[in-house]
């Protein structure tokens, strides 16, 4: 298995739980989505457990880029295309929300995550782009939303050393992180709560119905809960016999390589990205990080579930768009390779909330690249509609999984 880079310096949880008898609600999956909705139900007081296949994050949630993102990667104005100016604001909204959120229980919980709030720097990788990215900005300024246009002579002050690019548009809003850090810093806060992490619980089969689950592990043990709550991206679809996460829910893989710590390194601490989010990079620890280009390759990386190994010809395509715009990493090695797998949907929105035609199950999965900047206060939203029937948060219903219902 190829672990990412923060996989590897991130310190594990300090308590193992063990596998309950029985809980109110059972939460498959300990990414992002699994620990964020643990700890908003442990702290309203229902009894929850999270099981976890492997140790927490040791998928998509602690693969990926580390930044905090708004707009779903997505150029504003292309979200209002997509889907209309009440949504996009609702949309936008809820990540910043969601940053809030984060930002404010990172804080109280003290937890160290190597959180950089120095904001994103969305790079146009051509003229086309550039144009777009104005037409982001006037919609944006006719919003009153915080971000300011990088005129292509002024990038050298913003991203020294880069070449290449055709002016940029900064979102203050956006952010880093060391993703693992974070996750498991969420996970230690939802145990304080109350919530137990049981780790290396494969879950196999949900039988039973809502108010009575019995949740099968691989190895031959059980618990029973009364709810379950499906936070496994999309890796374990079959587990929902509504057949709904089969249908709707698939799989593509993100790859990422990173350098040892270079001496000067010029770059900023923003979350940077450019060619609409398709390639995105930061720096870490002196560490320059990047991913993307799955694009690059026939088939684009859709439908693979293999995060253990990696495509060579997308790492070469990374290290030749390393050598178009940094001219000073030429010849710098980049020892450090690993893939993750995302989970998509037809509609590019996640599935958060009640699966229709399965009482008692709800799923919070499927953010189309972008978990790390949603599923904090998704967690808490669903969790309020798990206790309460439903959340007051008003974009919700955008996320409802019974829009893709068959009947
Ligand atoms: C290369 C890459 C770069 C990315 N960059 C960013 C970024 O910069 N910003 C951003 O916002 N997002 C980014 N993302 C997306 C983000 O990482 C994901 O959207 C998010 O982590 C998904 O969280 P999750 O909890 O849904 O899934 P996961 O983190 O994949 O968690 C699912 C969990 O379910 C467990 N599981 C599976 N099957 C079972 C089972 N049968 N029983 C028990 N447990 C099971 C798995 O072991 C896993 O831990 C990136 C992703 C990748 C791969």
């Amino acid at each position: 298995m190829s672990d990412s880079l923060w996989l590897r310096e991130a310190r594990a949880l300090d308590r193992a739980d063990a596998l309950p008898a029985r809980v109110d609600v059972a939460v498959v999956g300990g990414g992002i989505a699994g620990v964020s909705t643990a700890l908003h139900l442990a702290r309203g007081g229902t009894s929850v457990a999270v099981l976890e296949q492997r140790h927490i994050a040791a998928r998509a949630s602690g693969r990926n880029d580390g930044q905090l993102l708004l707009g779903l990667g997505e150029h504003y104005h292309r979200i209002h295309g997509q889907f209309g100016a009440e949504r996009a604001r609702q949309l936008w909204q809820f990540l910043a929300d969601n940053h809030e959120a984060l930002r404010a229980e990172l804080a109280t919980a003290g937890v160290a995550c190597g959180l950089h709030e120095r904001g994103g720097l969305r790079l146009a990788e051509t003229p086309h782009e550039w144009s777009e990215l104005q037409e982001a900005s006037t919609l944006l300024a006719a919003e009153g939303k915080a971000h300011e246009l990088v005129a292509p002579g002024e990038l050298p002050r913003w991203l020294p050393g880069s070449v290449g690019f055709h002016g940029a548009l900064f979102l203050p809003g956006e952010a880093i992180v060391q993703p693992v850090e974070m996750v498991r810093g969420i996970a230690r806060t939802a145990q304080s709560a109350g919530a137990a992490i049981v780790e290396g619980a494969s879950v196999s089969a949900i039988d039973g119905d809502a108010g009575d689950f019995e949740i099968r592990l691989g190895d031959g043990r059980s618990m029973r809960a009364a709810v379950v709550v499906h936070c496994t991206s999309t890796l374990a679809r079959e587990l929902d016999p509504s057949g709904l996460l089969v249908r709707t829910v698939f799989p593509f893989r993100g790859q990422v390589i990173a350098t040892d710590p270079v001496v000067d390194l010029p770059f900023p601490d923003h979350a940077m990205s450019s060619n609409f989010c398709y390639e995105y990079f930061r720096v870490s620890r002196s560490r320059f990080v990047i991913g993307g280009k799955r694009w690059s390759v026939p088939g684009e990386q859709l439908g693979i579930l293999d995060d253990s190994s990696h495509d060579e010809r997308i790492t070469a395509n990374l290290l030749a768009y390393v050598h178009e715009h940094f001219p000073a990493l030429r010849g710098v090695p980049f020892p450090h390779v690993w893939t993750g797998i995302m989970a998509g949907t037809p509609d590019g929105l996640p599935l958060v909330g009640a699966l229709p035609g399965r009482p008692g199950t709800f799923a919070l999965l499927a953010f189309n690249g972008y978990g790390l900047s949603f599923a904090f206060l998704a967690g808490r939203c669903l969790a309020e509609a798990i206790v309460d029937g439903q959340s007051p948060h008003p974009a919700m219903p955008l996320f409802a999984p019974r829009r893709f219902a068959s009947d």
